[in-house]
């Protein structure tokens, strides 16, 4: 199995489309991630993954804060800024939730501090403790096989 079929392969569990964000010294820094799951109830635990050349890891590492924005689907804009896939820096406001940065109109924001982190690979898992969550009625951003969805573009399925 070569990259190309792994990455092809992955791609093919939907998922939705977060923006991790931290704060370091008075900076935010923010990155579009797909890499998250709720991990455990009693203690509330998420957790994200984070690429080893990916330039918000170290800030995470020495902020021991971070936090989930779960994008709602009219924030597609904010994924492809937070990937790097826009040229030019975009002025982005956002707001705090615990005294972490958070991007308004998200689905869900997710504030957490650091409670382990393992090495697994060329990525970095981050166990976070939620310290706090908001949400809100809006509808998620969907991802999948490479390409940005919404939930109103696909059919229905009844069970
Ligand atoms: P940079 O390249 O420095 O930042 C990314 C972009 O965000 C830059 O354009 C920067 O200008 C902008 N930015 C950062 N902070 C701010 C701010 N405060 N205001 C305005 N703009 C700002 N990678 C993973 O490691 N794990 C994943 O789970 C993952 N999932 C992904 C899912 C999707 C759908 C996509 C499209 C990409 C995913 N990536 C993931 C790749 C990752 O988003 C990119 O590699 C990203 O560019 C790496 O960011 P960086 O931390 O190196 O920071």
């Amino acid at each position: 199995m070569d990259d190309r079929q792994f990455r092809q392969a992955m791609g093919k569990f939907a998922t939705g489309v977060t923006v991790i964000a931290t704060e370091l010294e008075g900076d935010i820094h923010g990155m579009t991630a797909n890499a998250f799951m709720s991990v455990s109830l009693d203690p509330k635990l998420v957790v994200i993954s984070i690429g080893e050349k990916a330039k918000i890891l170290n800030k995470i590492k020495e902020s021991k804060i971070f936090t989930v924005n779960i994008l709602a689907a009219d924030q597609q804009e904010l994924s492809m800024i937070f990937a790097g896939q826009l040229k030019g820096h975009r002025e982005v406001v956002f707001e705090r939730l615990d005294g972490k940065p958070v991007l308004p109109g998200s689905v869900v924001q997710v504030a957490c501090e650091v409670s382990a982190e393992h090495v697994e690979g060329d990525h970095t898992l981050f166990i976070g403790k939620v310290t706090d969550i908001h949400l809100s009625d809006a509808e998620p951003l969907i991802f999948y096989s490479g390409k940005y969805l919404s939930l109103e573009k696909l059919e229905t399925v009844t069970i």
